[in-house]
């Protein structure tokens, strides 16, 4: 088994996640099974306790693990499933080992950051190899070197290469170039600051991802290479890409990284054949038809708060030969001015998951302009539950009904607490978490997307559906098109009397892929383009 290690220098936010995905999709099509893995050097157990501000979006995996957003980039570029055991942060290594000690398991030893925690990372990086059968794991590390809280993750992985020996294993060092504008020129010394930290850890890398908004010269490439000790090939230009994000594997591939990959842990393969990733690309690129979808959420200024949801839109639009052009609406304006003025010239409305009662009023009125203007609605897991409150108070005439999560005391509480969730006290892990079954019901309009009659999903949610108003909705034109077949949650709501009207307890978004758009998301798009032209 072959091991790669991506660490990252200079800033954050360098798409390292992006760097490492992009790499697999590349050994994935030169015929290798590869595993990604990403270690995050904070102490939160998990992301799911943060907030979107602090972390972005929270990706939730097929096993209910909540965890980075990078793993949704690893499971949007390669095939690989993941599972807990893919994201691991140091929450969850001094839970493991001091688990451990009060068990007595160190059998009256000092427990240290050598060897123990670094065992314990190291164990992490074997299990998922074993666990995937893989041929190559890539591992990314989170945060940037010369924080002191990654320095236990940088050991252990230097340990970890030296015990499985050098043929097996490989540094990829992602770092930033800066352009100083007053020089007018590209600088190096940032980087080879960070990779002089490295070694000073014991840590040389050998391929350097140079981020970068300019070309890299052949001057400042021998700088780099000389003073950061790899061969002058090894130096990888990786400029902003100009479209879309998927265009990162082919650049990657003509910089030849997948080639010095190969060439270092001694794999003779053939090249990756990329054509059907090109054809996804050239239809994200050159698209005939075009829609606006407005996306009605708290978090609108924070790029990566919803990032699961923008790439499903990505997808759908591809397959639809179709732009997306998202408008971006905080619900609090909604709230403020009314939904006309924001919606009126919309060809689809989103309201994505959440939480808290910010905003929740403009979101709820976004849904009810979406119903009575017959504009294609996609709701997910709040933006279902609020289409719900919504439609009581406006269809059913309960004015006051709410959710319980926002309004403990509404006379009409159509989405509670489940039940399972009254006693839960801890916040973080309790929610009702990953992949349910659910069952559509023949005829309606989820079962035409999906084209099937059982489906699963992954969930993320604590309030549900009350079951007590589900005759007075379905008499006023509601559907419960969908619902778990062991539990009668409900999982989908759709409206008789509309195009496309749908909400979904669970999300969508985290199973959407290139040339795999995900059956709702493409409904969806597929609706907003029926409006576009019915309009014109
Ligand atoms: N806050 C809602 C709940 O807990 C919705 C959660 C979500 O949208 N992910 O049920």
């Amino acid at each position: 088994m072959k091991y790669i290690f991506i660490t990252g220098g200079v800033v954050s936010s360098l798409g390292k996640g992006l760097t490492a995905a992009a790499l697999g999709t590349l050994l994935e099509r030169r015929g290798l099974k590869v595993a990604l893995q990403k270690f995050d050097p904070y102490l939160n157990v998990d992301p799911g306790t943060m907030s979107p501000y602090q972390h972005g979006e929270v990706y939730v995996l097929e096993d209910g693990a909540e965890t980075d957003l990078d793993l949704g980039h690893y499971e949007r570029f390669t095939s690989c499933k993941l599972t807990r055991k893919n994201n691991l942060t140091t929450g969850q290594i001094y839970e493991a080992v001091i688990a451990k000690e009060r068990r007595g398991d160190y059998l009256g030893k000092t427990v240290q950051v050598i060897p123990h925690v670094t065992d314990e990372i190291k164990n992490r990086i074997r299990q998922v190899g074993q666990y995937h059968d893989c041929d190559v794991v890539i591992t990314e590390i989170g945060g940037t070197t010369g924080d002191i809280e990654g320095l236990p993750f940088l050991e252990a992985i230097r340990q970890f290469a030296l015990e499985v020996g050098y043929d097996n294993a490989l540094f990829i060092h992602v770092t930033l170039i800066p352009y100083i504008k007053a020089a007018g020129e590209l600088k190096s010394k940032p980087t080879q600051q960070s990779v002089a930290k490295l070694r000073e850890i014991g840590i040389q890398p050998q391929i350097l991802v140079c981020r970068t908004e300019y070309p890299i010269d052949r001057d400042l490439r021998g700088k780099l290479s000389m003073f950061c000790n790899v061969s002058p090939e090894a130096v990888i230009e990786e400029q902003d890409v100009t479209h879309t994000i998927y265009e990162l594997p082919l650049m990657l591939q003509r910089e030849r990284l997948d080639e010095l990959v190969c060439k270092h842990l001694r794999l003779d393969l053939p090249p990756a054949d990329m054509t059907t990733w090109r054809r996804f690309i050239d239809r994200v690129v050159n698209p005939e038809h075009k829609v606006i979808l407005a996306v009605v959420g708290k978090y609108m200024e924070h790029q990566d708060a919803y990032k699961s949801i923008y790439e499903s839109l990505t997808h759908a639009g591809a397959e639809a030969d179709t732009e997306i052009d998202i408008m971006r609406l905080d619900a609090e304006d909604i709230e403020a001015e009314g939904p006309d003025k924001f919606l009126a010239g919309v060809d689809g409305l989103l309201v994505p998951g959440g939480f808290g009662v910010r905003g929740i009023e403009g979101k709820i009125q976004a849904a009810g302009y979406a119903r009575r203007h017959n504009i294609p609605y996609l709701g997910l897991c709040l933006g279902m539950q609020i289409a719900v409150v919504e439609f009581a108070r406006n269809v059913l005439g309960l004015a006051r009904a709410h959710s319980t999560e926002f309004d403990a005391d509404t006379p009409d509480p159509v989405i509670s607490l489940m039940d399972d969730q009254q006693h839960a006290v801890k916040l973080g892990g309790t929610m009702r978490l990953g992949a349910y079954n659910c069952a559509l019901l023949p005829g309606s309009k989820a079962h035409a997307a999906y084209g099937r009659d059982t489906i699963q999903e992954r969930h993320r949610h604590r309030y549900e559906f009350n079951a007590d108003y589900k005759e007075r909705m379905e008499a006023a034109g509601l559907i419960l098109s969908g619902s778990s077949p062991e539990t009668g949650l409900a999982e989908v709501i759709e409206l008789r009397d509309h195009p496309w009207f749908a909400g979904c307890q669970y999300h969508p978004e985290f199973l959407s892929k290139p040339n795999k758009p995900h059956p709702l998301f493409k409904g969806f798009v597929h609706a907003a383009l029926d409006y576009r032209k019915a309009r014109r």
